[in-house]
């Protein structure tokens, strides 16, 4: 075991704030990784502030982060894809049990037995996981991706949640080129879907409630921007989409985005706001409409992601900023101001 530094909450309402953490020795499976980049996701927030207590409750002191990039320091003996030096990534997940029907269909992020990056059990140091807003991290091999070397590193870290997350579901749904697809919210998750539905040739229209966001939204790949308090905008778009991904991170009324949907059009939910939304019945009747959720990705597609990403040089476009200014960003994030995601330099961890 060594002690590596790191920012952590010590409780629901504190601020973030340097300290110490454990982290253990490279075991023989194990890939130790110095952090060069961490993306701050909305879960991340959610779970600081203990939003979804009646769900996943928070073990404190908690250390956030989950779209981890870096480069290998050390491995273990037994290990086969990794070498000191090489580019490495880790997004949500760190273990899992390997033999559950989940598993075994490279779904393991369904896995009952599925350790998360933070917040979860930890089987090797007791306690719970400890996330990326750190120095380093020792992973499993299977938990670690491969990252593209023609990428910008800041813009790559956010891939690991934001970007499997949105491109998760598009694809489980099917060939979406030329349908009209929606996503709501421009966020981290919503401009990584604009991005991804704009590469798979679909129609992309982006529901915001910001208008201040509409250039950018064209920017990054829309066709088309709805901003959602225009009822009458909304109203003329009504029934004509086959596919919506919902990204809101806070209570809104779903239905309105439901009754955007054709006949036997589907929303996935992709935003965990802490409180239930109420669904209306004949929105989803009336066309045959379908609701469904999607959790990130399994470790085979989020390579497929990366791999793709690497490809067609599509990266998250990131504020980059120092840890210090952590706390700073949180505030910024709840008021949904951010373009489009921060990914935090952890080089600026040395100086604490
Ligand atoms: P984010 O960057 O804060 O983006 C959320 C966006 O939702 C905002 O930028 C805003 O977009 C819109 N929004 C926020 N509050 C709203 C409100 N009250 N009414 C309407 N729209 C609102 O968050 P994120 O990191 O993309 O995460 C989004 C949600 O997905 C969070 O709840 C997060 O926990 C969840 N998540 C789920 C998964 C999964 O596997 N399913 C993975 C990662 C994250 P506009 O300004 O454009 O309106
Ligand atoms: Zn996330």
């Amino acid at each position: 075991m060594y002690n590596a530094k790191a920012y952590s909450a010590a409780s629901a309402t504190s601020p973030l704030a340097s300290t110490t953490i454990p982290r253990r020795d490279t075991t023989e499976h194990d890939v130790q990784i110095e952090i060069l980049f961490c993306g701050i996701c909305h879960s991340d927030l959610h779970t600081v502030r203990n939003e979804w207590s009646s769900i996943m409750p928070t073990t404190y002191p908690c250390v956030p982060g989950h779209e981890i990039v870096g480069r290998v320091t050390s491995v273990g003996s037994a290990v086969t894809g990794f070498k000191p030096g090489d580019l490495a990534g880790v997004g949500c997940l760190v273990d899992s049990d390997h033999t559950c029907p989940s598993c075994q269909a490279n779904v393991e992020q369904f896995c009952h037995n599925a350790t998360f990056t933070y917040n979860s059990p930890d089987k090797h140091l007791g306690g719970v996981t400890y996330g990326g807003y750190s120095e380093s991290v020792v992973v499993d091999e299977r938990f670690v991706l491969r990252v593209p070397a023609n990428l910008d590193l800041a813009g790559v870290a956010p891939l690991l949640c934001a970007g499997i997350t949105t491109y998760s579901p598009m694809r489980r749904w099917g060939n979406i080129k030329g349908k009209k697809v929606g996503v709501v919210g421009l966020g981290g998750l919503g401009h990584m879907g604009v991005k991804f539905a704009r590469a798979f040739e679909a129609h992309v229209v982006v529901f915001t409630t910001s208008p201040g966001k509409k250039e950018d939204a064209l920017r990054l790949g829309a066709h088309k921007v709805i901003i959602s308090s225009n009822a009458e905008e909304m109203q003329k778009h009504a029934g004509t989409f086959n596919f919506i991904l919902d990204t809101i991170a806070a209570e809104h009324d779903i239905n309105a985005y439901i009754n955007m949907l054709g006949r036997d059009g589907n929303i996935t939910l992709l935003g965990a706001p802490e409180k239930p939304l109420a669904v209306s019945a004949f929105a989803l009747l009336f066309g045959r409409r379908s609701l469904s959720g999607s959790l990130i990705g399994g470790l085979k597609e989020t390579q497929e992601m990366l791999d793709f990403c690497g490809k067609n040089n599509i990266t998250s476009d990131v504020e980059v900023i120092p840890i210090q200014k952590v706390n700073e960003a949180y505030e910024r994030l709840v008021k949904s101001d951010v373009k489009y995601r921060f990914s935090i330099d952890m080089a600026t961890l040395k100086t604490e």
